[in-house]
């Protein structure tokens, strides 16, 4: 079953019969206009190639992320971490994120670039010292900003190893100097990598930056969920505000998306595949690599 947070698998198709194709219907898709009347809400992450098509009444302003249901405390924990996800993945698909850093922590106590010597084992930061782990992401956030400037995208996971030690993985959009990067963190190794598909096969921007997101999202988890705390971090003010547009009928929404995104979805999600929603219904859209 497709999951909301991960894109969904399922082929392009119809979202339900009577949804003229596109190519059919191109004569009236110039005439699709939107109406602040209208009750299908159209929630459009333009970079990001994927869209929300929701049913609510004209007055309602509500990001179709906040229409992900949320009712006893356990669910309500679900959602947030559903939230982070998609958030995350939209962060990353459209800021075309396709390249993986890992940061690790060496021992703090010999301080060796590899391995330890300790009697007692090495002392790296530990899941109840994640204050401090965060405090060392900041900073080289930071430092990642002074040496490669503003425009530095970064999403930002913690990783929690079954030996309860930390690991940080990062998230950006462009070649960086291993070496430079390695200067920014300075308690213990740095690798990167960039996103390949594994028998060679040609991979757009785009799939690449999902296959990126899919990985981060791993990190993001119930156990790292704190109520008003988020369990990932990323650049602000790099992602513009997504587009709302209404429509009177859902024809009508899908054959306008289509026409702004240049052809038909590649994948799609329904609510009605999670057994548990108990909110409007709500589709979304993912268009691939033109
Ligand atoms: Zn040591």
């Amino acid at each position: 079953m497709p999951s909301v947070d991960h894109v969904a698998g399922s082929e392009r198709g119809q979202l339900e019969p009577g949804i003229p194709r596109l190519d059919e219907a191109t004569h009236s898709v110039k005439g699709i206009v939107s109406t602040p009347r209208g009750p299908w809400a159209v929630c459009s992450h333009d970079l990001a190639g994927e869209a929300s098509i929701a049913w609510s009444t004209p007055c309602e302003r509500r990001d179709d992320l906040e229409r992900l249901p949320a009712v006893d405390p356990e669910r309500s924990a679900d959602s947030a971490v559903r939230r982070a996800r998609i958030t995350l993945r939209r962060y990353a698909t459209s800021l075309q994120i396709d390249r993986l850093g890992t940061a690790t922590f060496r021992c703090r106590r010999c301080n060796l670039p590899t391995g330890c010597i300790c009697d007692e084992g090495p002392d790296r930061p530990k899941w109840d010292e994640r204050e401090y782990v965060l405090a060392c992401i900041e900073a080289f956030r930071r430092r990642m900003r002074a040496v490669f400037g503003e425009a530095v995208a970064l999403a930002v996971v913690i990783e929690h190893h079954a030996d309860d030690t930390l690991h940080v993985h990062f998230g950006f959009g462009h070649f960086l100097d291993k070496r430079k990067v390695a200067a920014c963190w300075e308690h213990g190794f740095v690798d990167l990598r960039r996103i390949e598909s594994k028998d060679g096969r040609h991979m757009g921007k785009r799939e690449r930056a999902r296959r990126c997101a899919a990985y981060l999202t791993k990190y993001v988890t119930k156990e790292h969920h704190r109520p008003g705390v988020k369990s990932y971090s990323t650049t602000r003010g790099l992602v513009p505000a997504p587009r709302r547009e209404r429509f009177m009928t859902r024809n009508e929404a899908v054959l306008w998306l289509c026409r702004e995104n240049g052809g038909l979805w590649e994948s799609e999600w329904h609510s009605e595949s999670m057994e548990t929603w108990d909110a409007p219904p709500v589709w979304l859209l993912f268009w691939g690599d033109s």
